[in-house]
C-alpha cells in the first residue's frame, strides 16, 4: 500500500480539514445558518427561474455572469448609498470561493498573508492552500479582548510585511465590529498587500456600524467580501462575492475556473436578489434573537460578547468540550470554537432561543 501521506505535498502535511459536525439535531446553532426557510414568494421565483434556464443547461453559463454582478451592484448601492458599478463585482462559489480566488491572485510560495486571531477559521486554510505563509497576528486592547486597533493592528502589519491582510467585521466568532479608522490604517501601512475586509455578517450589525464598501473609492488594494449564506437565509445555494476596483475584478479571471457559476447558481441567485425585501425579512428578527442571547446569558452568570454578528460568544464556562456535549445531550447543537472556556452560539428563532436557553439554565450551576 503506497503512503498517501508521503505523496502529499510537504505544506499540508498535519494539516485539519475544515470540521464544524453536520448532525440531525432538532436545535442546530453551530454553523450561523438562518433558521428561517426561505420565504414562499422567493421560492416561487426561483422555481420560475430554473424552470426557464432548465432547457438550456446542454449549454455553459454565462461565464462573466454580468446580469448577477450588476444585481449585486444594485444590492449594495441601494443598501450602503455607496454607488458600485457592475465590474466592481465578483462573485462565486460561497465567499470561501471568493476568498479562494483572491490568494490564488495575490498569495501564493514565498508571501505572507496576516490575520488578527481568533477569527474565521478558514482564512488560514485558505491561505495555506496555495502555499502562502500564514501569520496569526493578535487582537485585544485595553477596552476588550477581542478589539483591534489602529496601532497594534499597524505594528503587526509593518512586522509581517504582507502580501495579504484579512481584517473581519463583524468578526466571526467574536462578534465585533472593526472601526474603518482601523481598515485605513492597515490599508495605508500595508502598502504591498491586498486588504481584504470579511463582511459576511455586515447586515447584521448595530446601527452606526459603517461598511468597508464606504472606504473603496481610490483605494485599488482593498477587497469588501460579503456572502448571501447569512442574513438572506441562502447557505445553501453557494453564493459569495466581493466589491473592489474594476482592475482588481478583472485580474480575478486569471485564477477562477471557466464557468465557475453554474447557470442554476446564477438564475436562483438572480430571482432571489428580486426579492430582497422578503430574503432579508428576518434580519431585525434574529438581530433581536441574538441580543436576547446576549442578556439571556449574562442573567445566567455567563460572559457574552456584544455581538454585530448573528450570533454570540458566550464565555464563563469551566470546559467548553463538557458544556458543548451537555448541551448536545439535551439537543441543542453549538460550536467549540477552540477558545477555552467559551462557546459560540447562533441567534435562531425565539423558540430556539428558549430551547438554548433553557438548557444552559439547567446545567449552568455546574458547569461555570
Ligand atoms: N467569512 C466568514 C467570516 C464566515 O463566518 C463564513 C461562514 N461561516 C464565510 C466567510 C463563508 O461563507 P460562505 O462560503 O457560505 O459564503
Amino acid at each position: 500500500m503506497s503512503d498517501l501521506r508521503a505523496l502529499l505535498r510537504e505544506d499540508l502535511r498535519g494539516q485539519e480539514p475544515y470540521g464544524a459536525p453536520q448532525l440531525d439535531v432538532p436545535v442546530a446553532l453551530n454553523t450561523n445558518e438562518s433558521s428561517y426557510p426561505v420565504p414562499a414568494e422567493v421560492v416561487e421565483a426561483i422555481v420560475a427561474a430554473v424552470g426557464e434556464v432548465a432547457p438550456t443547461l446542454n449549454r455553459y453559463p454565462d461565464r462573466e455572469f454580468t446580469a448577477l454582478r450588476a444585481a449585486l451592484a444594485g444590492y449594495l448601492t441601494a443598501t450602503t448609498g455607496q454607488p458600485l458599478a457592475t465590474e466592481q463585482l465578483w462573485a462565486a462559489n460561497g465567499s470561501n470561493e471568493v476568498l479562494s480566488h483572491l490568494v490564488q491572485a495575490f498569495g501564493g510560495p514565498g508571501r505572507v498573508a496576516l490575520g488578527f486571531t481568533p477569527s474565521y477559521s478558514m482564512h488560514p486554510i485558505i491561505a495555506r492552500s496555495v502555499g502562502t505563509t500564514w501569520v496569526d497576528g493578535l487582537r485585544g486592547t485595553p477596552s476588550g479582548a477581542y478589539d483591534l486597533d489602529v496601532t497594534t493592528a499597524v505594528e503587526q502589519v509593518r512586522a509581517a510585511d504582507p502580501a495579504l491582510v484579512f481584517l473581519t467585521s463583524p468578526n466571526n466568532p467574536t462578534g465585533t465590529a472593526l472601526g474603518l479608522d482601523v481598515v485605513e490604517a492597515v490599508h495605508d501601512a500595508a502598502q504591498g498587500a491586498v486588504v481584504i475586509v470579511d463582511e459576511a455578517y455586515a447586515e447584521f450589525a448595530r446601527p452606526g456600524t459603517p461598511s468597508a464598501l464606504t472606504l473603496l473609492p481610490g483605494r485599488e488594494r482593498l477587497v469588501v467580501t460579503r456572502t448571501m449564506s447569512k442574513a438572506f437565509a441562502f447557505a445553501g445555494v453557494r453564493l459569495g462575492y466581493l466589491a473592489a476596483d474594476p482592475a482588481l475584478t478583472e485580474l480575478l479571471r486569471l485564477v477562477r475556473l471557466p464557468y465557475h457559476l453554474s447557470s442554476v447558481t446564477q438564475a436562483t441567485a438572480r430571482a432571489a436578489l428580486e426579492h430582497t425585501g422578503a430574503l432579508l425579512g428576518m434580519v431585525e428578527a434574529i438581530k433581536a434573537e441574538r441580543d436576547r442571547l446576549v442578556t439571556g446569558t449574562r442573567d445566567l452568570g455567563l460572559d457574552p460578547v456584544p455581538s454585530d454578528a448573528n450570533f454570540v460568544l458566550v464565555g464563563g464556562f469551566a470546559d467548553a468540550a463538557r458544556t458543548w456535549q451537555a448541551l448536545l445531550d439535551r439537543g441543542v447543537l453549538v460550536r467549540d470554537v477552540g477558545i477555552p472556556h467559551h462557546l459560540r452560539i447562533t441567534a435562531g428563532t425565539p423558540a430556539e432561543t428558549d430551547a438554548v436557553l433553557t438548557a444552559l439554565g439547567d446545567l449552568v450551576a455546574d458547569h461555570r
